[in-house]
């Protein structure tokens, strides 16, 4: 039997339900916040600007942009002449401020005497010990209509704003709502850069980093080799009569093939290890601080994994030519050893790794396995 919940006005359950909207309201206002990344920023002129030019058109001694963070309110920029200047703050809690906020909407909040305001006497304003008695805040909204934070003006005496003081607050604070925007456009266009980043690095079709990561990675590993004196493999890659497999499939099978290879690849590495398509149907993989001796080992498996593992139609074989830095050399001796190692392991009759040598003019010889 479903249980029928009555929700009478005030009683517990509307109660209940009130405080779960609220929560869920404040979960939004929050992510909004977050939106921003402005809580935990670093000091910023154009903030400190606005701050400072409203403490001179309102004529008091302390101005506030401040956030309603998770737990407290957040100082973006502090304003302070005389003796309040250099003090620390006490500020009474965002929730409490934005709830009086919320009951005059779009209005500046002024608290001519702290003293007599119930809601503030428990949460007066200290400044350095020395109390504040006079309060206005105008809010900072989101575009949709949450308030974000508070731009502040306070003073030691109590006091009321002038009409045309609140109609400078409400458009300074609209100013730093623009700021608020231009900082989230920004964020927005440095995460799709980062993204763009990332696309033009990343091989459409198989998902693993390119040629241009390859050169780049190439390029770091190099330097670091030849830093540290650590040692600098490489191993170059070609899926054997892979043009046959595409005459027999058809493309669009081919490119399905390479990316299950790709996948294969990417699986038998170690953390540290970098696989790149290199181009076509081959593919390099770099082992920093790899010797000679690992790096065998590392190709072996690679190859026997590779040779084991199950395609669409039919298997695949791969060969393997490796090389081992030799830092006087340079990287690109690096790669051409790799690739006549590569050029002995396909002469020998492919499925077989082979160490390349620089200068490799004698005729395909020793291969394994
Ligand atoms: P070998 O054992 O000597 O390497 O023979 P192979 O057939 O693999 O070598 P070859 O260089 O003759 O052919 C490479 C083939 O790889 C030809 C090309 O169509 C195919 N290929 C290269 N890139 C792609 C791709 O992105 N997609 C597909 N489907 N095929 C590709
Ligand atoms: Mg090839
Ligand atoms: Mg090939």
């Amino acid at each position: 039997m479903n249980e029928i919940l009555e929700v009478r006005h005030g009683g517990p359950a509307a109660k209940l339900a009130n405080q779960i909207i609220r929560e869920e309201e404040e979960a939004i206002r929050l992510l909004t916040l977050d939106s921003y990344e402005i809580v935990d920023s670093a000091p910023e002129k154009s903030y400190d600007d606005i701050a400072r030019l409203t403490a001179y058109v309102c004529a008091t001694p302390v101005a506030l942009i401040t956030f309603f963070g998770r737990e407290q309110q957040w100082v973006k920029s502090h304003f302070a002449t005389g003796n309040f200047a250099d003090k620390p703050l006490h500020l009474p809690p965002g929730a409490m401020l934005s709830d009086r906020m919320a009951q005059q909407p779009g209005k500046v909040l002024q608290i001519t005497d702290l003293t007599q305001d119930e809601g503030f006497a428990g949460a007066l304003l200290l400044h350095g010990g020395a109390k504040l008695r006079f309060y206005a805040a105008m809010p900072i909204y989101s575009p949709s209509g949450e308030i974000l934070g508070a731009l502040t003006v306070a003073d030691r005496r109590a006091r009321a704003l002038a009409p045309e003081h609140c109609l400078a607050l409400e458009t300074l604070s609209r100013q730093i709502q623009e700021l608020l925007e231009m900082r989230r456009t920004l964020i927005g266009l440095s995460d799709a850069n980062a993204r763009l980043g990332q696309q033009n690095i990343t091989d459409a079709l198989t998902g693993v980093p390119n040629r241009r990561a390859y050169d780049q990675k190439l390029t770091e590993e190099y330097s670091r080799a030849k830093r540290t004196g650590a040692p600098l493999s490489m191993l170059l890659i070609d899926i054997d009569n892979f043009k046959e497999y595409n005459d027999n499939f058809g493309h669009p099978a081919g490119d399905t093939a390479l990316q299950s290879v790709a996948r294969v690849l990417m699986s038998s590495l170690r953390p540290y290890d970098f696989l790149a398509r290199y181009g076509g149907e081959e593919f390099v993989i770099i082992l920093p601080s790899t010797d000679l001796t690992d790096a065998i080992v590392v190709a072996e498996r690679v190859r026997t994994l590779v040779a084991g593992s199950e395609f669409p139609h039919r298997k695949f074989t791969i060969s393997i030519g490796i090389a081992r830095l030799d830092v006087e050399a340079g990287a690109r001796a690096l790669v051409q050893a790799a690739d006549n190692g590569l050029y002995r392991a396909k002469a020998a009759g492919r499925n077989k790794v082979v160490v390349g040598k620089l200068n490799d003019t004698s005729p395909a010889g020793s291969a394994t396995p």
